[in-house]
């Protein structure tokens, strides 16, 4: 039977990058002191007093809101901890994930936030298949998922709005942004993305550090209920191959994830942060929400919604 490296009992856990089989105790003290020491390293609490955790039903969010949830208890009491989840209306799919999302609130007893898009904005995300997004639905999807969460973690009061990114998303999307030189999108991939604008909610990365399956693995330790289908929208399929192909180099050389978004982290972000300059935020005319320009995107995308349901009426 292979044993913890670190106590000597019965191991349940592989960390890939570092060759260790650690039990389920060691590997969840192992994954905390990682989520403290990336919380500690960026000061991504500092000053916090509520922070709003994106759930969407998946083993990421799930793990993050269980640690973060922890971590405030035991080495933050004044900041309080909850959970913001938005219904998409994508059929035989939102369901599953609220319900995920209600059962994890439940069991760790953080207070819940449910929007309903269809309820509270009078769409569902298929809903775009009718406008020119329709193919890239993902895409637009994000553009609600993120517009959605910053403003209702502000409007919840909320000083800190942290995402599940972990480092196979971060190096994936890392990949792809240096094969096609974007330097103004690559300034933004980053564990800590501050803001002084009080409409725009500074936006944390805990798992930045953590694989996918190191989360997966840290939900499961904690019995947590996990979303086992996935969304019938879902595109990515070029996404999906260059993580395949980013794990076949990590096969390769052990620790190559680590190790490029550390490069990236330490070394080329705070280079290009000198040579990128800060875009100029407009508020939004439509919705009064910080934008690039005079109308933002999420508003774009609704007037586009508009005009397709007010072309099909009869
Ligand atoms: Fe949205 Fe695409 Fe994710 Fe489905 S797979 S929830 S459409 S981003
Ligand atoms: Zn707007």
């Amino acid at each position: 039977m292979p044993i913890c490296k670190l106590c000597g009992g019965p191991a349940a856990y592989f960390i890939e990058h570092s060759k260790m089989m650690l039990c389920r105790e060691c590997f969840i003290k192992y994954y905390e002191r990682k989520v403290y020491n990336t919380v500690m390293k960026h000061g991504m609490l500092r000053g916090a007093g509520r922070v709003a955790i994106a759930v969407s039903g998946g083993k990421d969010s799930t793990a993050l809101l269980t640690a973060m949830s922890k971590l405030a208890r035991e080495k933050f009491p004044g900041i309080e901890v909850m959970a913001i989840h938005i219904n998409l209306g994508i059929e035989g799919y939102s369901e599953k994930c609220q319900e995920i999302v209600e059962r994890v609130c439940e069991n760790l007893g953080v207070e819940l936030v449910i929007h309903d898009l269809f309820s509270a904005e009078g769409y569902r995300i298929p809903d775009l298949r009718s406008t020119p997004l329709r193919r890239r639905i993902c895409g637009a999807c994000g553009t609600v998922k993120r517009y959605l969460m910053n403003r209702l973690a502000y409007e919840l009061g909320a000083d800190r709005l942290a995402t599940g990114h972990n480092l196979d998303d971060v190096v994936e999307l890392l990949f792809e942004l240096y094969l096609r030189g974007s330097v103004e999108d690559l300034v933004r991939v980053k564990p800590i993305s501050r803001s002084d604008n009080p409409k725009l909610v500074t936006k944390i990365k805990p798992l930045i550090e953590l694989t996918e399956r190191e989360n997966l693995y840290y939900a499961l330790a904690h019995e947590m209920p996990i979303l086992d289908s996935s969304c019938p929208l879902v595109e990515g399929s070029r996404m999906l191959r260059r993580k395949r192909l980013i794990d076949l180099i990590e096969r390769e050389i052990t620790g190559f994830k680590h190790m490029l978004y550390k490069s990236h982290v330490k070394r080329i972000l705070p280079r290009l942060e000198k040579s990128v300059a800060e875009p100029n935020l407009v508020e939004c005319e439509r919705c009064g929400m910080p934008s690039l320009a005079s109308r933002c995107s999420y508003c774009k995308l609704i007037s586009m919604l508009a005009a397709r349901s007010a072309e099909s009426s009869p």
